[in-house]
């Protein structure tokens, strides 16, 4: 096995067998050649093109107590807060005056946003002619549906980890059997689905990660999210050494090429670990940005991790910084919906 020949059969077949992908998560070879390549497929797929997703964070209370998350339940240290509904659609309704074209409305578990409450907030989004994502957690089918009748469009899930030992231990009280029912009962519905999981968790093999991605490559996902784990000084988990960085980067060069259209974010955790990180994530198969776009007052208090790079200019000013920063990358901020364009 040479990373030629795997590079090779990727190009040709966008599949792998989970030894393949094993060898190409190893140090055994100049990984730059996977990331040039995985670049290469993105623009023969995407072009130049990347998606602005406005994130709006609105609520940072959660039911949940997932070990490596910043906003547990049993965190006491945080100031948990709640946009408002009507405070929500004036924050939508200045991004999309900026040029947000979709919006993705992200909370912990939170039972205060009633079904009502989410399908008024999804109605009067729509009437700015915006897609909306929603990643709101694990839902009942029915509400699902609710939502999506009320127009929502794509919804962001991530498995976290293949491994159900790992993840039962991680995300205790919480079935894995159950988000992966989730999973299905919105892809069922017709959202565009997001999934993804966590990279460099503690206990996680190389092979684990494997599995993740073959599952994202089975559910056939139209987003994949890759999330570095970044342990946070208020879980259990604060006291793990580990930066996932570089394995992250290789991660999403693999989903590139095994799911070469799909739509990739260069997230904010990845800006965390390094001051270049999104562009570099955009440079190994990236091609979206999920820019905050929650008031400062309010997206201090979202820690799911520390470090989180926080939106200290306007609107205006930041989206024209990362239609400069793209612009030197040879790239440009993408005017459609950013729906997932299958070949
Ligand atoms: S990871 Fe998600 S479900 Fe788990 S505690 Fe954090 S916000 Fe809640």
């Amino acid at each position: 096995m040479t990373i030629s020949t795997i590079l090779n059969k990727a190009n040709k077949l966008h599949n792998l067998t989970k030894e393949e992908i094993y060898y190409l998560l190893c140090d055994s070879y100049d990984d730059n050649i996977l990331f040039k390549e995985a670049d290469r497929i993105r623009n023969f797929y995407l072009g130049n093109k990347v998606h602005l997703r406005g994130l709006i964070e609105f609520s940072n209370y959660c039911k949940n107590n997932c070990l490596y998350c910043g906003i547990r339940r049993s965190n006491k240290l945080i100031s948990r807060y709640r946009i408002q509904p009507d405070m929500l659609i004036s924050i939508a309704k200045n991004a999309a005056h900026v040029g947000y074209k979709t919006l993705v409305l992200q909370s912990g578990e939170d039972s205060f946003y009633s079904v009502e409450k989410l399908q008024y907030i999804i109605h009067e989004l729509k009437k700015l002619n915006l897609a909306i994502t929603l990643s709101i957690g694990e839902k009942s089918f029915e509400e699902y549906q609710a939502y999506k009748e009320a127009g929502a469009d794509r919804y962001l899930l991530r498995i976290e980890t293949t491994n159900k030992n790992l993840y039962h231990r991680l995300d205790p009280q919480m079935s894995w059997d159950n988000r992966k029912q989730c999973l299905i009962n919105l892809q069922k519905l017709g959202y565009e689905l997001g999934s993804g999981f966590m990279v460099g968790l503690p206990r996680q093999s190389l092979e684990s990660i494997a599995d993740d991605i073959l599952f994202l490559k089975e559910l056939n996902v139209d987003m994949a999210g890759i999330g570095p784990f970044i342990p946070h000084p208020q879980t259990p988990l604060k006291n793990v050494k580990n930066n996932p960085f570089r394995l992250s980067l290789k991660v999403i060069a693999i989903l590139r090429l095994l799911l070469p259209d799909i739509n990739i974010p260069a997230t904010t955790a990845m800006e965390a670990l390094h001051p270049k990180g999104r562009i570099l994530a955009l440079q190994c198969g990236a091609n979206v940005i999920m820019p905050n776009v929650t008031n400062l007052e309010f997206c201090k208090s979202y820690q799911l991790y520390p470090g989180k790079p926080l939106p200290f200019d306007s609107l205006e000013i930041q989206y024209n910084k990362i239609s400069k920063m793209l612009t030197t990358l040879g790239r440009t901020i993408a005017t459609d919906f950013g729906f997932h364009q299958k070949f």
